[in-house]
């Protein structure tokens, strides 16, 4: 099954809780935010999706 994170930069309130969780997939790169899809297993970008305190983070 094919996995998709979408990012809404409106809704994120930059707690960093991605980034510090799985910074194989959540990036920061020349200040743009980076979402690497296949840089971790899905259970795992799963979590750190569900962490998102502000909700910026969803899987299609
Ligand atoms: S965890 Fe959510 S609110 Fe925090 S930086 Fe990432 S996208 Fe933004």
């Amino acid at each position: 099954m094919y996995m998709k994170v979408t990012y809404d930069k409106d809704t994120c309130t930059h707690s960093a809780n991605c980034v510090n969780s799985l910074p194989s997939v959540f990036q920061v790169k020349d200040g743009n935010f980076v979402i690497v899809q296949d840089g971790a297993p899905e259970e795992k970008i799963r979590e750190t999706v569900n962490s998102c305190p502000s909700k910026a983070l969803k899987i299609k």
